[in-house]
């Protein structure tokens, strides 16, 4: 099949969170199913565009309400990734070095939208399927199937997948003119609560929808943004699939990030190699187990809640454990995580920022990894985590419900209800029992690396889904 993926970002070259590493794998799996399967994304200024050479393979202009901006398709002259990736170079709009937050968020993503649609519109032959990802290709399947201009991509089957519902795009009928011309009676297909929502368009209109778990999908029905009554709705036409992880870049036997590489044989001697790397970085006493983590600190993540549970444990447990976070986000959680700092010194510490080698560095050198997220749509730390023998440390939510089992259930890892520092903490002290009971821990650390979270099943299932849409 022709698969094209249209998408924000995708790892290397943009990357924010999840939505990257997965636009970023599930290409390369899908073309080692035999598929021919592409990525097109906006060109940022970022260190991915600064480090490589692009080739122009057409120029042409996007029309976004009165103006008409000239736009370039790029190629990078080397690619290694295993699947083809085309950027949408709209200068003016897209050249900057952050993905996303800027105040013209709105017209950025639906010129890219449109130009990328114009690119496609020239092209020989249609693909067999366009699957798009988060609201900021909300907007695609619409105009696939409304807009005059495209409607040669009107019997083009095109699939949406949520991976962040928490994020609507949505914004006032004043900005309606951007879109491309449609008729009238269409409105509705835009439309949510009396505002334009790129997400609520692409559940409309998709011919599919899909979210990165089954659970997530699940509570989305009766929990996402006022947006439950749609989804329920479109329930007949949506599936959740359960994200993978690029087994590849994420294989602590070969990863160039870590002190150590170490596999099952050699598990234990590589965790302590880079548990001493680590906390010898942070200051940290590498024979405490060692709580991390690592994400955006925001309330979505649960990371409100983490200064609260630091200063806790930290306060009345003292020198029983070490904590290390790595995350940035809201600046009253990044402030409150900094003052901790001072006051325990040599048991908890933290990263304020992004740091991709540190990343996998944590993952490689810590014992446990806290997720108490409220909300998770499907969680790639966890998989990471337990790849890299780490134990993970969950709420039951979304995809964390649906691959992190708990210990007490015959299990490998350590679930709890609430996004409380009650629940949490009584998690890290259930983690630190095990933690002493030195069998049992290096048993469960040796089962979850064995834990198969690859692309395999998934890639296999999405293009299950593709075929079924053939018509
Ligand atoms: P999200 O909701 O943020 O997309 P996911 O669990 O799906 O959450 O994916 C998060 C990805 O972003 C993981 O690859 C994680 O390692 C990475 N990540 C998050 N914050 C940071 C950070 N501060 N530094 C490095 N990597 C980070």
């Amino acid at each position: 099949m022709d698969i094209i993926h249209i998408s924000a970002e995708c790892y290397p070259a943009a990357k924010v969170g999840g939505l990257a590493d997965v636009v970023g794998a599930l290409p390369k799996y899908q073309s080692l199913l035999g598929h021919s399967a592409t990525v097109i994304m906006p060109f940022y200024h970022g260190k991915f565009s600064k480090s490589n050479e692009f080739t122009v393979v057409f120029s042409g202009y996007a029309r976004l309400g009165h103006a008409n901006l000239a736009f370039n398709i790029l190629k990078p002259v080397n690619n290694n990734l295993g699947y083809d990736l085309f950027f949408v170079d709209i200068p003016g709009l897209f050249d900057r070095e952050n993905v996303y937050s800027y105040h013209d968020d709105t017209e950025r993503f639906i010129t890219f939208q449109i130009a990328t649609l114009n690119w496609l519109n020239t092209l020989e032959k249609t693909p067999d399927v366009v699957h798009c990802h988060d609201q900021h290709t909300g907007f695609i399947p619409f105009m696939m199937s409304k807009v005059r201009e495209y409607s040669r991509f009107e019997q083009v089957p095109s699939v949406f997948t949520i991976h962040n519902g928490q994020y609507q795009g949505q914004f006032g009928f004043d900005k309606l003119y951007f879109l491309p011309p449609f008729h009238s009676y269409f409105n509705g297909l835009v439309e949510w609560h009396n505002l334009i929502n790129p997400l609520a368009s692409a559940i409309k209109c998709a011919w599919r929808v899909t979210t990165v778990s089954p659970s997530y999908l699940d509570e989305i029905t009766y929990e996402m943004k006022g947006m439950e009554e749609l989804l329920r709705n479109e329930r007949g036409k949506s599936y959740g699939i359960l994200n993978g992880i690029d087994v590849e870049v994420w294989n602590p036997e070969t990863d160039p990030m870590l002190e150590q590489n170490f596999g099952l044989k050699t598990l234990e001697q590589g965790k302590k190699a880079c548990k001493d790397s680590l906390c010898n970085q942070f200051g940290l006493n590498p024979d405490k187990p060692l709580f991390t983590f690592i994400g955006r600190l925001v309330g979505e993540k649960g990371a409100d809640v983490l200064p609260e549970v630091i200063y806790n444990v930290s306060k009345y447990n003292p020198g029983e454990q070490n904590i290390l976070i790595l995350g940035s986000g809201e600046k009253h959680i990044e402030n409150s995580l900094l003052h901790l700092e001072s006051e325990f010194k040599g048991s908890y510490c933290s990263y304020i920022g992004y740091n991709e080698k540190l990343s996998h560095m944590i993952y490689a050198g810590a014992d446990f990894l806290l997720m108490p997220s409220r909300v998770e749509p499907c969680g790639l730390n966890q998989m990471y985590a337990l790849r890299y023998g780490t134990i993970p440390i969950v709420r039951r939510t979304g995809g964390l419900r649906d691959t992190v089992i708990d210990i007490g259930d015959d299990g490998f890892g350590i679930c709890h209800d609430q996004c409380s520092t009650f629940d949490i903490i009584h998690s890290i002290q259930r983690a630190k029992t095990l933690y002493k009971d030195k069998r049992t821990f290096k048993k469960v650390r040796k089962e979850i690396m064995q834990i198969d979270h690859s692309w395999n099943k998934a890639a296999a299932e999405y293009v299950e889904l593709y075929q079924s849409l053939k018509l």
